[in-house]
Parts: structure tokens; C-alpha cells; sequence
């Protein structure tokens, strides 16, 4: 015999309750809506205007559209109905919408801002916005030091031609906003070709060097100094008052060529030939349009190279 079938009597634990046939159809009731749901519920006759009944099929109801709903997404869902579910259901509504009215708000291109909330989702949310704004911040500066560096020409340290899109076409609209006159210094050191030529390229790119610094110790912070390439250089004064023009070129002329260049070969000096434009932008300008101010600029420096070098011509770009 097994031992089980020796016991007939179970444990007092394991004995079923033995409830009244009214209190056992209301259990079975409720039990019935809670594990199928109120959907397609028809309350039996004896219970169907009991206040208390009313008011448990009205929370249950309430929960389960509240369910549904946030299943479905909706998260404006409303509900009357108070009860303990209930408001935390609406807890958690709440958390849901902070959190998608927060990333509605970043792809639209705000800045992260902390939710507020302690719980799993929102923290979890904030550590993934921190990562990721931290990677977007580092991505930001990584672009920003290629924009520098690949807009600098590394002998000299001026700007390149990369920086004439953005930097010399923003410096003259902003000219445009504050009726600014700009002007354009277009040089070109005098006869470097015999510089390298006599003493070195090393040595050329020593005069190249000063030739630049020596821009910069003449030049406002706002000024912009690009080397086009070999010895040929430009400076964007984009806040220039028109008669004052010569003198800002003869004081340059004075700082670049009258003083001596210590090289390892012993001290040199230079010269340089410029044409000069000036401006007054009353609108906005594309690249194309500086190009052909820089082109004028070009062609007043030729004008100075076959007059004798040396020397700078001034004249309005019209
Ligand atoms: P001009 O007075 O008519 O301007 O004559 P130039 O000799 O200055 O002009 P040219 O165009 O004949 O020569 C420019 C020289 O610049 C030729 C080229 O080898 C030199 N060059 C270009 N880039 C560099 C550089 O980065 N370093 C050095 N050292 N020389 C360079
Ligand atoms: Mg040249
Ligand atoms: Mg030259």
C-alpha cells in the first residue's frame, strides 16, 4: 500500500473552505472577471443592482480600459474611476508621457534636459540620453577640430582655401547686417621663387612663416588672414572705415618689409606686391560672388607687379 492512500484525512491547510452557495457564485464571479476580462460580462440576475458589485465591475471596467489603452499607446487616456490600480496606472501614464513629451522635444532638436523620476524606465532613459548626448558632444568637437584643422594650412598657421566658403563668406555677411565696408588684401610675396632659389626651400618657408606672423601682429582678432597657396596670401578686414585704407596698407608694408628676417643663413628681408579692394555689402554674398572680389583684388596686384613691385593698389570693388 502507498503511504498517501494511508492517509485519508489531508492537512487542515489543505481542507477547502466550505463557503455559502451566495458566497461561492459571488467568488466564482469574481474571479471569472478577473481572469477573462468585463468585456463580454453578464451579470447574473441576484447581483446586478448591488451597489457594492455596481461600484467593483466600474473599477474593474476602468482598469482594463486603462490597460488597453496604454497597451495601445494611447497615452492621453481619462478615467473618472478612482481606486488604487487606478492611480497607479496614472502614475505611470504620467512617467510615459513626460517621457515621450521629452523625446518629442529632442527630435525636434532641443537639448536633453533630466526627467525628473525615480523609477527603472526613467532612469534608464536618463542614462541612455547622458551616453548619448555626451557621444554627440564628443562627435560635435571632433568635427569642429577636423573643421579647424582642415581649414588651416599647416607652414603658417593663416586659413586655406577651405575656410573661404564659410569663414571669409560669413565674416562679409555679417559686414551686411552691421553696414560694414570690408576690404581685401590680395599679396604676393616679390620674386620668392629666387628666394628659394638662392637659399633653400627651408629658408622660404622660414620667410613664408614670418611673412604670416608678421600679418598677424598687424591684424585685428577679427581679421582673416588665408593663404591661397604658394607665396600668395589674403586678408578679409571685415569692419574697415574706407580712408583709412591706405594707412592700415602702409603700416603692414612697413611691419612685413622694412624689418630684417634672422634666417640660419644670416638676415633677409622681403617685399611683397598687393591689390587692394574695398566694399560695402548691402547683401548677402555666395562664394562665387566673393570669388570675383577676390578676382579684382587678383587683378589690381597684377597691376602692381608690372608696375614696378612693392607696392599696393587701392581701389573700390564696383
Ligand atoms: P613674383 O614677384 O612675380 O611673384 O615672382 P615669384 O618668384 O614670387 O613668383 P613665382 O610664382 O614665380 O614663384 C613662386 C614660388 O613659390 C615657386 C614655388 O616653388 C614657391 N613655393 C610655393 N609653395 C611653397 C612653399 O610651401 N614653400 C616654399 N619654400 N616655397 C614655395
Ligand atoms: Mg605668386
Ligand atoms: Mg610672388
Amino acid at each position: 500500500m502507498c503511504p498517501e492512500e494511508e492517509n485519508n484525512n489531508p492537512e487542515p491547510d489543505q481542507q477547502k473552505t466550505i463557503l455559502s452557495n451566495d458566497a461561492q457564485e459571488i467568488l466564482d464571479i469574481m474571479l471569472s472577471l478577473l481572469k477573462n476580462g468585463t468585456r463580454s460580462f453578464v451579470p447574473p440576475d441576484f447581483i446586478q443592482e448591488n451597489e457594492e458589485f455596481k461600484q467593483i465591475l466600474a473599477i474593474l471596467i476602468a482598469t482594463q480600459d486603462f490597460c488597453d489603452a496604454l497597451r495601445k499607446g494611447e497615452i492621453d487616456h481619462l478615467t473618472k474611476t478612482k481606486g488604487y490600480t487606478i492611480s497607479q496606472l496614472k502614475a505611470v501614464q504620467m512617467e510615459l508621457r513626460n517621457l515621450i513629451w521629452q523625446m518629442k522635444e529632442i527630435s525636434k532638436g532641443q537639448d536633453y534636459a533630466e526627467t525628473s523620476g525615480s523609477t527603472h524606465l526613467t532612469s534608464s532613459f536618463n542614462s541612455m540620453m547622458g551616453n548619448l548626448t555626451s557621444k554627440i558632444q564628443k562627435l560635435r568637437q571632433s568635427k569642429k577640430d577636423y573643421q579647424e584643422i582642415s581649414s588651416r594650412d599647416p607652414l603658417t598657421g593663416a586659413f586655406n582655401r577651405n575656410a573661404l566658403q564659410n569663414e571669409f563668406v560669413n565674416a562679409v555677411n555679417n559686414a551686411v547686417k552691421k553696414k560694414y565696408s570690408c576690404a581685401l588684401f590680395y599679396m604676393d610675396i616679390d620674386f620668392f621663387k629666387k628666394i628659394n632659389d638662392t637659399y633653400g626651400h627651408a629658408i622660404g618657408d622660414v620667410i613664408l612663416k614670418t611673412f604670416v606672423a608678421r600679418i598677424y601682429e598687424c591684424k585685428r582678432d577679427t581679421d582673416l588672414c588665408c593663404r591661397l597657396g604658394g607665396e600668395e596670401f589674403l586678408i578679409l578686414l571685415p569692419n574697415v572705415i574706407e580712408s583709412f585704407i591706405s594707412n592700415i596698407d602702409e603700416r603692414l608694408r612697413k611691419e612685413i618689409t622694412e624689418k630684417e628676417i634672422d634666417t640660419p643663413t644670416g638676415a633677409l628681408s622681403m617685399t611683397y606686391s598687393a591689390g587692394v579692394t574695398y566694399f560695402t555689402p548691402e547683401t548677402e554674398i555666395t562664394e562665387k560672388e566673393l570669388l570675383e572680389i577676390i578676382n579684382y583684388a587678383d587683378y589690381l596686384l597684377y597691376e602692381a607687379k608690372h608696375s614696378g613691385r612693392n607696392k599696393s593698389i587701392i581701389q573700390k570693388y564696383e
